[in-house]
């Protein structure tokens, strides 16, 4: 029989080997499906949830949109939403696909499009104007039709092919038990793939052609851990595969003993060893998988999972639950990161994402919505073990408005006998080179810091951390990196415990050594990553790991830091996982 396999490259985005058929999602096509349909009855309601989806986007963004562009421009908002009441286009819609029996997104966009047109037409410059709102509120309708279509198409479990992963899509294919990602573009630390890794579902990203290379139906083999895909695999290669499969599980199996271990080196240096919480059902995966603490609770993926901002009483029960389920233990709750490559709430278009409107510059702008997730946080801290910290600060004085805007909402709730805790600790994440530059006089200001290596090396090495064609210069190792985070180390103000790493470098079994070694004394990783690092971290030493760092800090190119760090692994660390993967 003739071998039709083919070995696609990409990069190892989230770790773990997965076998099934491809399903492409071409999400890029706005085309709309003309195709006939059966089932009228089904086909009505699928068209008004989109319609009451859409309309409670539109509602959300509408009170947002008061607070940041004020009730004239926020109108317009207002508008769609009436267009989407209004009874004789929404009656002529269901009654074209009553009687045509077309695919309702095709009848949404012919009926809206004659709206458009008419409007168009008109010799009124503002009615002309206003027809690029409708377009808008098509576009929403369709969006939310196309959501439920792709969702009941994935039947069975599947590999996911697609040309680009927003996390909103990542989380959303997980629930339709999705077993693994491929991607044409994307880099290691594009927030899909972080959210792969935490979902713990084997990921490669940056394939370049794999749209073009991969069909529907093909089988597929995923494997995360060194950035492959082959495609239509031969029998050999899935028996090898299945075996693999079998031994990770059994490795696993292994690692769970360590669950109530401490990570501590071999020569008695304590690590405190905490978790990422990225999607909002991993809190069991965190306590199964031995965390100290949440070390960074991504808030945005609220939004991301429900298509909106969550109101302050939704905020303040899963704040609360958190926090008991993990006491004593400790939660840090980040500000919503919204912008750069995670979605705003607004249909703004920045040509630099990543350098702008993004975390707290956003809540700066947007102090309802900010006061109501520091309102939800003041509430939820009953036991006093959360932390509250903000994201992409680049300037003293945001931290000083925060400060401002937190004192505000102890003052509310006081005024309405609400119960809350006033102490609460903040802290900063170390994204943004002025910060690092003077982490000094920013750690003043603040009770912990966290370095974000993921947007840190980014805006240190210009470098965008989501793009695979400048993959190779995003890199963990370089000598500027390096330094930079030991002159974070040495220069802030704050105890040990308090200066940690949220970044996706401190999960790199290979940098670990370094970052021990530098004097990092607190990690927090995905949750799936925990069980290997406390074995790595058990097979350490600290005082050689000091020496190493040191040896590092003299170093010019990031290929020598990588030489080193990689022969020191290799000598020196019991990682039974290579001998697997
Ligand atoms: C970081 O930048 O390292 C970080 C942890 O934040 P995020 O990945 O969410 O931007
Ligand atoms: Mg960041």
């Amino acid at each position: 029989m003739k071998n039709n396999s083919k070995t696609l490259k990409g990069i190892a985005a989230a770790p773990g080997f997965a076998i099934a058929k491809a399903y492409l999602f071409a999400k890029e096509k706005e085309d709309v499906s003309c195709a006939s349909i059966e089932n009228v009855d089904e086909a009505i309601h699928n068209l008004n949830e989109a319609i009451e989806k859409s309309k409670k986007e539109l509602n959300k963004i509408f009170s947002l949109a008061i607070d940041k562009l004020g009730d004239k421009r926020a109108a317009i908002f207002e508008a769609q939403i009436m267009i989407l009441d209004d009874p004789i286009l929404i009656g002529n819609i269901h009654q074209r696909i009553k009687e045509e029996k077309k695919h309702p997104e095709f009848i949404v966009h012919d009926e809206i499009t004659k709206y458009q047109n008419m409007m168009n037409a008109s010799t009124e410059a503002y009615m002309k104007e206003r027809s690029q709102d409708i377009e808008d509120i098509k576009l929403r309708i369709i969006r939310n039709l196309k959501k439920k279509k792709w969702r009941s198409k994935i039947t069975s479990e599947v590999i996911v092919v697609t040309t680009t992963l927003t996390p909103a899509d990542t989380v959303l294919f997980a629930k339709e038990s999705v077993k693994g990602y491929i991607t044409d573009f994307g880099g290691l630390t594009s927030h899909a793939a972080i959210v792969a890794r935490s979902l713990d579902i084997p990921a490669v990203v940056g394939v370049k052609d794999s749209t073009n290379n991969i069909q529907n139906g093909d089988t597929i083999i995923v494997d995360g851990f060194n950035g492959v895909v082959i495609v239509n695999p031969d029998e050999s290669q899935i028996e090898n595969y299945q075996n693999k499969i079998i031994q990770l599980a059994e490795y696993d199996e292994q690692l769970a003993e360590l669950r109530d271990v401490d990570a501590v080196t071999s020569d008695g240096r304590r690590i405190n060893l905490m978790a990422n919480l990225d999607i909002t059902d991993e809190i069991e995966t965190i306590i199964q998988n031995g965390a100290e603490g949440i070390g960074l609770v991504r808030t945005e993926q609220l939004f991301h999972e429900n298509d909106q901002f969550p109101d302050e009483e939704s905020q303040y029960i899963f704040y609360k639950e958190l926090a008991e389920r993990l006491y004593p233990r400790k939660v840090t709750i980040r500000a919503f990161d919204v912008g750069g490559d995670k979605v705003l709430p607004f249909d703004v278009k920045e040509p630099n994402p990543f350098l702008g409107w993004r975390g707290i510059r956003f809540l700066l702008d947007n102090t309802q919505l900010f006061k109501m997730q520091i309102r939800a946080v003041l509430r939820a801290n009953i036991h006093k073990n959360i932390n509250f910290m903000i994201p992409m600060v680049s300037d003293i004085t945001e931290i000083d408005k925060t400060k401002k805007i937190i004192a505000e909402c102890n003052d509310e709730l006081d005024k309405e006998g609400i119960q809350f805790d006033r102490y609460l600790k903040l802290g900063i994440m170390v994204e943004v080179p002025s910060v690092a530059v003077m982490s000094a006089e920013f750690s003043d200001c603040v009770d912990f810091v966290s370095i974000g290596t993921n947007d840190l090396i980014q805006y240190l090495l210009a470098v965008d951390r989501g793009n695979e064609i400048v993959s190779a210069q995003y890199q963990e190792f370089h000598p500027a990196v390096v330094r930079t985070i030991h002159h974070i180390i040495q220069n802030t103000n704050c105890d040990d415990d308090d200066i940690s790493m949220c970044g996706e470098m401190a999960a790199d079994i290979v940098a670990i050594p370094l970052l021990v070694g530098l004097g990092l004394k607190s990690l927090s990783v995905s949750a799936s990553a925990i069980p290997n690092i406390k074995k790595i971290i058990k097979s350490l030493n600290y005082s050689e790991a000091k020496k190493v760092a040191e040896q590092c800090l003299k170093l010019k190119t990031a290929d020598e830091v990588c030489a080193v760090m990689h022969k020191y692994s290799h000598e020196k660390l019991t990682d039974q996982l290579q001998n697997i993967i």
